[in-house]
């Protein structure tokens, strides 16, 4: 059997298209299948909606969330609640077409752990596109792990890995690509288009787009710690020549550029060294500060999502 895994916040204006291409889609593969719909406490009436689907539909169970716990939470709490021998994970705004479906699970059947899509185009503006480019390449530069290029979340996860997921990475703060690449097995990226929102507003804020790319970072690399030091190494070791620079150029006195030290006050080099340094130790302090937050709610261990209900057809599932 496979799992489905599908967050869902505020779509009701799509979520009927979500289900009748789920649903026309489900022939194309063989398996047995389920359909989790993980309720990220919507506001607006998809909860009733799902509700109907669950009804009409054995194949469907949805997940509530006591409220909005985010995208990546929300993905966690269906897989963790996914029975499948795979696991597939979708956006619910069919950005990822259901019908590439069979493709994936092509690879999944030759024997690969974790399928990961890999978009080729992406029908998105032009800021939004540089900014994706900018991360992906930036966070596969410094994280100590490989993680792919220009996958998002949308893949196929064997049983193995989702154990491991499950099981082995309690941590609350999900980047679950980047926990997906970390567990390594056999990983195969297949390309795919990622189509247009069907519909609605995007829902990932600007402020939670920020809040992921800073998990991807923060969470799978400790370049920015050292980033200190090489700052400070830089900094600190052309001071240290121009210090004895100074020095000769105080006992000797001979002039650069029209100036000898005696008729040189140097206020304006002064305030400028003062606020540069300022301004490096600032960042440096808010960098030690987000790794200090991040052992804060890791030790926490608040859980990461919590289920208020679980819907499910009361008949018995049959395929
Ligand atoms: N989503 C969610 N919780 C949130 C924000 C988004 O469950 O707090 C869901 C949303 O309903 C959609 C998916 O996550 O199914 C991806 O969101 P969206 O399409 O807005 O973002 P994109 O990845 O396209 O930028
Ligand atoms: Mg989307």
């Amino acid at each position: 059997m496979i799992s489905i895994v599908i967050p869902i916040y505020n779509e009701s204006i799509i979520l009927q298209q979500l289900y009748d291409r789920l649903v026309s889609a489900a022939p194309l593969w063989k398996e047995d299948y389920e359909i989790i719909l993980v309720d990220d406490g919507s506001q607006d009436n998809s909860l009733e909606q799902m509700r109907k689907f669950a009804e009409a539909n054995p194949h469907f169970r949805i997940l509530k969330l006591s409220r909005n716990f985010g995208h990546q939470p929300a993905i966690s709490a269906g897989i963790k609640y996914a029975k499948g021998d795979a696991v597939i994970i979708m956006d619910g705004d069919l950005q990822d077409p259901p019908e590439e479906l069979p493709r994936f699970l092509a690879k999944w059947k030759e024997g690969y752990h974790v399928v990961y899509a890999v978009r080729t185009k992406r029908k998105e503006g032009f800021f939004k596109k540089l900014a994706y480019k900018v991360f992906y390449r930036v966070l596969a530069r410094i994280s100590d792990i490989e993680i792919p290029i220009d996958s998002g979340d949308f893949c196929i996860m064997d049983r193995k890995v989702v154990d491991v997921l499950n099981i082995n990475m309690p941590e609350n703060i999900r980047f679950v690509r980047g926990l997906r690449a970390f567990a390594g097995f056999k990983q195969i990226g297949v390309e795919y288009e990622r189509a247009e929102r069907a519909g609605g507003e995007v829902k990932y804020t600007f402020s939670k787009l920020m809040k992921l790319a800073i998990d991807g970072i923060f969470d799978f690399s400790t370049f920015p710690l050292r980033l200190a030091t090489y700052l400070g190494l830089l900094i600190s070791i052309p001071s240290f020549i121009l210090g004895i620079f100074f020095i000769f150029h105080r006992l000797l006195n001979f002039k650069v550029f029209g100036y000898s030290p005696s008729d040189t006050p140097g206020m304006a080099t002064l305030a400028v060294a003062m606020f540069f340094l300022g301004g490096v130790v600032l960042v440096i302090l808010g960098v030690m500060g987000e790794y200090l937050g991040r052992i804060y709610i890791e030790v926490k261990r608040r859980p990461f999502y919590l289920v208020e209900e679980e819907i499910v057809n009361q008949s018995k599932v049959s395929k």
